[in-house]
């Protein structure tokens, strides 16, 4: 996607830059009836690819687990499935370069992580002879990540501490400082910082909270039940709002609260990486 504008990601500006900032909520009945919270990506992904505008759709599929993978989405049916998976908290690379390779993928949506978003969106820039299929990507969506653990020792630490199998794991998600432990007998609330040990080492390093490389960046909003959308250049901005015309979500600008909220996200992990690349340099 054309007109990527340059990447400025310090305490001054920790989301990036951006055109609009959004709270949006999915109006689509299929998605409300999963009782997902906001669920304004599925929709936007829901109406790119009935509009035909896309054929399919990557994201991580939650595999066995915290482990993921990444799954092609043709249908959707078969992104309504994937939305069940945080995909914040399931890292996935391998996978990837042979979904894009698929004769199926012409024009793809990726889901992902900031990182993922920053190795597509540098391949789109600077494509290598032998491994240019990044030009199938037409839109890629960052979902706002504080970090994804090392998952065999968060695992093992969760069946000390708190006797929860593995298995019995069903999701993980971040609730504003909390993480809620969903497993088949119930909920569990963890501090984040009771967390902070298991995370990958690359991610206390990395700066990027929303996903700076991305078309558009999206999570929850830490101050209501909608998704915030970041839209960084004017077709990004132009589908959120013809997602909105057609139906498929409600869309508000983001509160002061809202932006304020996710600026303090944003400089809390720059905060963070400069601590930790301090300690290794
Ligand atoms: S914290 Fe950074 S490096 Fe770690 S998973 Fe998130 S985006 Fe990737």
């Amino acid at each position: 996607m054309a007109g990527v504008q340059p990447i400025v990601l310090d305490v001054e500006h920790p989301i990036g830059t951006y055109v609009n900032i959004y709270e949006a909520r999915a109006l689509d009945p299929r998605i409300a009836s999963m009782r997902r919270k906001g669920g304004a990506v599925t929709a936007i992904l829901l109406y790119l690819l009935e509009k035909g505008i896309i054929d399919s759709v990557i994201v991580a599929r939650k595999k066995k687990g915290l482990k993921g993978e990444a799954f092609l989405a043709k249908t959707p049916e078969e992104v309504l499935q994937a939305a069940g998976s945080k995909w914040s908290i399931v890292p996935y690379t391998l996978g990837l370069k042979e979904k894009l390779l698929s004769p199926d993928v012409r024009k793809t949506a990726f889901v992902g992580l900031p990182c993922q978003a920053q190795f597509l969106r540098q391949m789109k820039m600077f494509p290598l002879m032998e491994s240019d299929f990044s030009r199938k990507i037409y839109l890629i969506i960052s979902l706002f990540c504080m970090g994804t653990f090392a998952v065999e020792s968060f695992l093992n630490y969760m069946h000390r501490s708190y006797r929860l199998q593995p298995e019995d794991i069903v999701n993980i998600e971040v609730v504003k400082d909390k993480l809620l432990i969903i497993h088949r007998s119930g909920e569990l609330e963890i501090d984040i910082s009771e967390a902070l040990p298991y995370l990958q080492h690359g991610c206390l390093t990395c700066p990027d909270y929303t996903g700076v490389f991305a078309d558009i960046s999206a999570g929850r909003s830490p101050e209501s039940d909608y998704t915030v959308l970041i839209t960084r250049n004017k077709l990004a901005d132009k589908i959120v709002k013809d997602a909105a015309g057609e139906g498929y979500i409600e869309l508000h600008e983001a509160s002061v609260k809202t932006m304020d909220a996710i600026l303090e996200k944003g400089r809390e992990k720059v905060f963070r990486s400069y601590k930790y690349l301090s300690a290794v340099l």
